[in-house]
């Protein structure tokens, strides 16, 4: 499945549909708005296929679904209390340890 995304002409501009579903207006010229529905289709078909990634919690290659499918289904199988976003995965900066 391709060609999700397509310019077409409308009201003297053109314009990014998605199916019958018109997703913005612009009056930019067509080679741009070719460039966006090519990089949004290029998008969309990237995140449909599946890929072999590293599980965040056990490191395991395992055949994700997509961008939101990053742990192996064993992983995901133990539940919740293994959320990658937890507090202990923090960007926050080191963690100041207690003299
Ligand atoms: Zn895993």
């Amino acid at each position: 499945m391709s060609g999700d995304y397509e310019v077409r002409r409308v009201d003297g501009t053109y314009a990014i549909f998605h199916g019958d579903e018109q997703i913005g207006k612009s009056c930019a010229p067509l080679d741009y708005m070719l460039d966006r529905a090519w990089a949004l289709n290029r998008k969309a078909e990237r995140a449909r296929r599946p890929k072999n990634r590293a599980c965040l919690t056990c490191g395991e290659t395992f055949l994700s679904e997509g961008p939101h499918n990053r742990m192996c289904k064993s992983c995901r199988a133990k539940g919740d209390d293994l959320v990658p976003h937890g507090p202990a995965l923090s960007c926050r900066g080191p963690t100041r340890v207690p003299a």
